[in-house]
């Protein structure tokens, strides 16, 4: 075996403490700052992190998770894979961002969640086109700057399987799994490359295979280990797993030469003594959890590491996966308590997690007794914490116990149509309108204090004013609000509920430039006061025409939430579902007929094994059920789910039981509506009639087309005329004239029925 680490991570937070890179390359993008601007920026962040890490202790440190963008687009540009129609943009840099977000003419690539995180990654294409060809300028380039600064750098790189895996077959039917034969040559000649320029390890990551993977992937796999495990002039090979269990893929690895495995001993539950190959490679332990934010029980890591050392195992302690899923440090938060602060542990503190622990196992624990102490302590606060538990909501939920149904759907049907008479074909919308320059400056008033909350409130008004003349002008018939007051259909619901708290910097990566600060679940979950009826009501008040109620559903708060990890997550989705159910019941007693329950994040929170979707389902389904079944039959329930494509999920849609449900159809041109139907749904759909992906604006013709196609697919009395979701991101002039043509397709295909 090589020479082998004890500490390390397997990779970091990159946008910066304050942001730094998402402003920078904002600047960049708006031509107000140049390429060298930028560069200086990035590599300061760069060196700024590897330096902290290495004083920190670790005692290998991962190298090249920088990226401008994505670390997968990183790979397709090391393997020469860029789509043929960015060629023409000249500069590397503008190409790269080219393929990223497209250009006025040039469509970007596609993008999609990494795993079952809220991380996106930007799909390469592969096609006959590709013609694969290595460009090592980015790894090489960050390794040498590590190394130059004395840092133990250990480059990490997506592996070739999993970057075949995760790609997109475009002008082929062949999988891009075909082509592998082409890209590990690639991989040869680069891990000679950075033997060469010094490097000691790399790291290879193979997300893909905690995924089920049939026996032939996995056993090609274990060939392209077996071939680069054969280089004679290499780095030692780290191959990562993260996000859960390895499996059969474990073994299969563990057979060939790689020098080092690392497993995600947080998500996956892999027995290591089970593999005794495993005895020749370095273990890396993914004991830290690298996706939440809470403190590790080091006692509890402590006692796991040592009974894989007592199974003769050589140990390096580890994140469980990238810290670019948490963020930088708890240092930044201003706004917590003593205990809460106290069961944290961000990037930063994760790092030193990792750090006393590998201590601990090679210069026994009294070295670490502070930190296992303090650790200690954290437990037992957290443990005792009133506000962790609330027996009245448990006491709540178990009188509602579990398969909480409402009457059935053709009954509610004919209650509803008699509370509330509409036309057929009825014409709505999803919820949000365009957010206006004017709620943008509300919002940083209200923040810098400029403006108080009252003020605030009389501006939303102001808006909600203007939306509602607006859909009574367009002549639509089921109105919304317009959800001007909210800064986030996730967060808006976390501020005000007990049991969450919101950071002040807590800013992770959700893609490119975009970053969210995902709200942090900690405790039983209340809802002190009704969360969104004065603005439903006051929206109410200015029209005659129903009002939808608007709310986000229990999973989707869960999924864009750090959720507690001491308590089952489908405990925790009751405890959210039922805060929603008491507000559609207060909806309800304010006159509110319709009340949409979003759900965009049903399918994000699928397990990635098979063998674990569906217990998922059902305790999603339920929390969906618990929120939505505390209603009168004549009140309708809505939802939303944001795709068309539904996947595993697609049978679980019928189960939510929704009087209606939107989706997006119009790219897939209403084929999601066979789907649906072969999976025995029989209630009310809206798929969305056109595209609200481009500006152009939909010809009357063009959606009346779409309606009739969805007519023959859907009975006339449960189709609804809705646009695809995302008004909010267009501009106003486009909303207006687009709707304006879908009222009048819907009234041109009601006079055809
Ligand atoms: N009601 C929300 C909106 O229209 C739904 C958002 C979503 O689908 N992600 O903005
Ligand atoms: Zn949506």
């Amino acid at each position: 075996m090589k020479e082998h680490f004890t500490s390390t991570v397997l990779g970091i937070p990159r946008i910066g403490p304050n942001r730094e890179l998402k402003r920078a390359t904002e600047r960049y993008w708006s031509g107000a700052l140049d390429a060298e601007g930028l560069e200086t920026v990035a590599r300061d962040l760069r060196l700024d992190s590897v330096r902290a890490l290495q004083s920190a202790g670790l005692d290998s440190v991962p190298v090249n998770t920088f990226s401008y963008y994505d670390q997968v687009l990183d790979t397709a540009v090391m393997l020469g894979a860029l789509p043929e129609r960015v060629a023409a943009v000249v500069d590397p840099l503008d190409r790269y961002f080219a393929a990223a977000r497209g250009t006025a003419t040039i469509a970007p690539l596609e993008m999609t969640k990494w795993f079952d995180t809220n991380y996106h990654y930007l799909v390469p294409e592969i096609g006959p086109s590709t013609e694969f060809r290595l460009d090592a300028t980015k790894v090489l380039g960050e390794l040498r700057e590590a190394l130059d600064a004395g840092i133990p750098a250990r480059p990490v790189l997506i592996g070739p399987v999993t970057f075949l895996l995760l790609s997109k077959a475009v002008g082929t039917e062949d999988s891009p799994l075909t082509r592998l034969d082409e890209i590990v040559p690639l991989y040869v000649e680069l891990l000679e490359q950075l033997a060469d320029a010094g490097a000691q390890w790399v790291q290879l990551d193979e997300p893909a295979l905690v995924a089920d993977r049939t026996a032939a992937e996995i056993s090609t796999a274990r060939a392209v280990y077996e071939q680069l495990s054969a280089v004679p002039r290499r780095p030692a090979i780290l191959v990562a797993s993260y996000f859960g269990s390895l499996g059969d893929a474990l073994p299969a690895l563990a057979s060939t030469g790689i020098d080092g495995i690392a497993v995600d001993m947080v998500a996956g539950d892999d027995v290591i003594a089970t593999v005794p190959a495993l005895s020749r490679t370095l273990v890396v332990a993914g004991i830290v959890d690298g996706r939440n934010v809470w403190r590790t029980d080091l006692e509890a890591a402590l006692a796991t590491l040592a009974s894989m050392l007592g199974s003769a195992h050589t140990v390096a302690v580890s994140s469980s996966c990238s810290l670019l899923h948490v963020p930088y440090t708890v240092d930044a938060e201003t706004e917590l308590d003593d205990a809460l602060r106290s069961w944290l542990a961000f990037g930063a503190e994760k790092v030193a997690e990792v750090v006393a622990l590998a201590t601990a196992l090679s210069h026994g624990r009294e070295r670490v007794e502070r930190a296992l102490e303090e650790s200690r302590d954290a437990q037992s606060s957290r443990a005792h914490d009133p506000r962790l538990s609330n027996p009245a909501v448990r006491e709540r939920l178990r009188t509602i116990g579990s398969g909480a149904t409402r009457a059935p759907a053709a009954h509610r049907r004919v209650q509803q149509e008699a509370a509330l008479p509409l036309p057929v074909l009825p014409t709505t919308t999803i919820g949000s309108y365009p957010q206006t320059s004017a709620i943008r400056v509300a919002r940083a008033a209200l923040r810098s204090g400029e403006i108080d909350d009252a003020e605030y409130r009389a501006r939303m008004r102001s808006e909600i004013v203007d939306i509602i003349a607006l859909q009574e002008k367009l002549g639509l018939d089921v109105l919304v609000h317009g959800e001007p007051e909210r800064n986030d259909m996730v967060q808006y619901f976390a501020e005000r509920l007990d049991g969450f708290f919101a950071t002040s910097s807590g800013w992770v990566q959700s893609y490119g430039t975009r970053c969210v600060r995902p709200p942090i679940l900690f405790g039983d979950v209340t809802r002190a006061t009704p969360m969104t009826v004065d603005w439903i009501t006051y929206a109410q008040s200015l029209t005659d025409k129903p009002v939808k109620g608007m709310l986000t559903g229990p999973v989707t708060i869960l999924a864009w939430s750090f959720v507690r990890d001491d308590r089952p997550l489908a405990d925790t989705a009751r405890q959210v579902a039922l805060a929603i159910r008491d507000e559609t019941v207060d909806l309800e007693a304010a006159g509110v007929r319709i009340v949409q329950v979003d759900e965009p994040a049903l399918r994000e929170l699928l397990p990635l094994r098979s063998a674990d979707q569906g217990a998922y389902l059902d305790w999603s389904v339920d929390a969906f059920r618990v929120a939505t079944s505390g209603i009168a039959d004549s009140t309708a329930i809505h939802t939303h789910l944001c795709y068309s494509e539904f996947g595993a999920v697609i049978g679980a849609i019928a189960g939510l039981d929704a009087d209606v449900t939107s989706i997006e159809a119009a790219r897939s041109h209403m084929e999601v509506l066979d789907d649906l139907a072969a999976a025995g749904f029989e209630l009310g759909v809206g798929p969305g009639v056109y595209d609200i992906h481009s500006p152009r604006v939909p010809s009357i013709d063009e959606i009346a087309a779409s309606l009739r196609l969805a007519l023959k697919s859907v009975p006339v009395n449960r189709l609804w005329v809705n646009p695809d979701c995302g008004l909010k991101t267009r501009g106003h002039a486009e909303v207006e004239e687009s709707l304006r043509n879908l009222v009048e397709a819907a009234k041109l295909v009601r006079s055809e029925t």
